[in-house]
């Protein structure tokens, strides 16, 4: 490993190309920093990046609290469990993993109207995969209008992750159609701006389709 600067660089210059080479705006990075270390976050904040995103709640808890005079944004990006959703609520910034309706009234009430609204994106899981959360694909418009009436909530947008096809085309469309669900909620609901898709080893693709956030990890902060 060359250190987190170097690591940084390279994955913000490939974003930068990609999305030069696709005609489409730089996407938002989200650092994925599940299992590894405060001090490897805090590394990379002193670099410059801000949002970070963690899988699971308690973890992600613990290192709001010790990094919480960086001013980091944190995202929960994992399956949240609804006996989670007050810790989500109260240590998250955003929640990219809802996927159900019974998570928005638990997630509005203890988000309350001291803070911010929580940013919700809809997890949409567009090729059927059994082995991944996320709503199907229409399911998302109902559990988007769910989400938008919460006045703790703010509806952002969509998260979804690519199928490992070995196929690229397969691929390519598995992201074409989250940005089909994207577009149609766009349609729908004003203050969506969110399509949150790729990873590191499949960035460039979604930013080629449109994505506006990516989530890295390994490309980041090394192997898990
Ligand atoms: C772990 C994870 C990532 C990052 O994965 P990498 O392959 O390490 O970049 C992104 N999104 C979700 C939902 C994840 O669980």
């Amino acid at each position: 490993m060359n250190g987190p600067r170097q690591a940084f660089e390279d994955v913000r210059n490939q974003l930068r190309n990609a999305a030069k080479a696709a005609g489409r705006p730089v996407p938002a990075l989200l650092a994925v920093s599940k299992t590894k270390p405060a001090a490897d976050v805090a590394a990379l904040a002193a670099c410059g990046q801000r949002a970070f995103g963690e899988n699971y709640v308690q973890e992600g808890r613990d290192k709001v609290r010790e990094l919480a005079g960086l001013g980091l944004e944190w995202h929960l990006i994992g399956h949240l469990q609804s006996n989670k959703c007050r810790e989500a609520a109260e240590n998250f910034d955003w929640v990219q993993s809802l996927d159900r309706e019974r998570l928005v009234e638990p997630l509005h009430r203890y988000r309350g109207d001291a803070r911010l609204p929580l940013n919700v994106l809809v997890q949409v899981n567009v090729d059927g995969e059994a082995s991944k959360s996320g709503c199907a694909p229409e399911q998302a418009a109902a559990l988007a209008r769910a989400v938008a009436s919460a006045s703790h909530l703010r509806l952002r947008g969509v998260m979804g992750i690519g199928a490992p096809f070995p196929d690229f085309d397969l691929r390519r469309a598995s992201f074409q159609r989250l940005r089909g669900v994207f577009s149609s909620l766009q349609a729908e609901f004003p203050g969506v701006d969110t399509l949150s898709m790729g990873m590191s080893e499949d960035f460039e693709l979604a930013v080629a389709e449109g994505a506006t956030m990516v989530r890295i990890g390994s490309r980041l902060f090394g192997p898990r």
